[in-house]
């Protein structure tokens, strides 16, 4: 439920109410808004007096939250979150852009590759270094060589850096040499996985798991947040559906509908999203036209020979014309790159 403040609510009444919740066994999360502050409590409400709890001083109103995600729901918190990631931000009014192979192969391709995202106005670098692969007997990531690079390269590029997590033995490691943590579609439910980097003060990336339902999804985000990580950014990347044309079938419903439901910054993946780098260019920008707070895209300096998803990596070049396009659709919506 919300425990709604009066505007004017001083921060011992604010205290009282939350130290009562906590007394009763609730969570709280107090949200300090401009105007109003809030406190989401989670918890056993049958346990509670609700009218000796609105009685209390301060208090304005209690609104329960119905769905059964509560901390990512907007019904708790009205503005738009941002993820903070130093000078670089997701959400609010700006277009973040995170670009880089699907997989790291070494330092040269690295660097070549995140020398040229960075230079068409990519802000984060990406790169596997854990892969989840299908087949065991494919190239699945130079591990923790593959993280020191990743380090190495955004340093030397002055970009941020992002890269998956697969199993909870490595989130500590994976802490020390990247700044956001990637959880991948296969994971969305590993639900160890997702308390555990919810104990990390690294952002977060959540992708929508392949078959995914919307509230599944929302409720894998819940789980970060309830472990005390509030720096979620979800990542829609295509669901399975009947359709084989395509790698995916990218639910930009999905993108619209989180935005309302959640005040959590979303963002697309459309390479994983199709498959194909041919459909990646005008899929971004619908993408972003439907309110994404940003991309993450693969891009690949000779996808042809790449170690994985070529097929659906762009190259440089291509990368480049689609940032271009990109910055004539961010005047039209008013949004900046960050
Ligand atoms: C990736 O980003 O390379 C990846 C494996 O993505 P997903 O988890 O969405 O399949
Ligand atoms: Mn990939």
């Amino acid at each position: 439920m919300i425990i709604v403040m009066k505007p004017r609510a001083s921060q011992e009444e604010i205290d009282k109410v939350e130290n009562k919740l906590l007394s009763l066994g609730f969570k709280t999360h107090p949200i300090y808004g401009d105007v109003k502050t809030v406190i989401g409590a989670i918890g056993d409400k049958s346990r509670v007096d609700i009218e000796a709890l609105s009685n209390l001083p301060g208090v304005e109103a209690i609104v329960p939250i119905m769905k059964p995600y509560k901390l990512v729901n907007r019904e708790l918190k009205s503005s738009n979150s941002i993820v903070r990631i130093g000078d670089v931000e997701v959400g609010g009014n700006k277009l973040t852009i995170m670009a880089g192979p699907c997989a790291i192969e070494g330092y040269d391709q690295l660097l070549e590759v995140a020398k040229s995202v960075k230079q068409s106005g990519a802000t984060i670098l990406r790169g596997g270094a854990f892969k989840p692969r299908t087949s065991p007997y494919s190239f699945r990531g130079l591990e923790e060589e593959g993280l020191k690079i990743l380090q190495h390269v955004s340093s030397e590029t002055n970009m941020k850096s992002i890269t998956e997590v697969v199993d909870t033995r490595d989130v500590e490691l994976v802490c020390q040499y990247v700044d956001i943590l990637q959880i991948g579609a296969r994971n969305m439910q590993n639900f160890r996985l997702l308390s555990e980097v919810g104990k990390m003060d690294k952002p977060v990336l959540l992708k929508r798991g392949l078959s995914a339902t919307i509230e599944e999804w929302l409720m894998a985000a819940e789980y970060i947040l309830a472990a005390g990580n509030p720096n979620v950014i979800l990542c829609e990347r295509g669901i399975r559906t009947f359709e084989t044309a395509t790698r995916n079938t990218m639910d930009i419903n999905a993108v619209v509908l989180v935005k309302q439901l959640s005040h959590l910054p979303v963002i697309a993946d459309p390479s994983h999203g199709t498959g194909l780098w041919r459909l990646v260019h005008d899929v971004s920008l619908g993408l972003v036209a439907a309110g994404a707070d940003g991309l993450m895209i693969e891009v690949h300096g000779d996808p042809a020979n790449a170690t994985s998803d070529g097929p659906q990596s762009l190259r440089p070049d291509k990368f480049d014309l689609l940032m271009k396009d990109l910055t004539a659709l961010c005047s039209v919506l008013g949004k900046q790159f960050t």
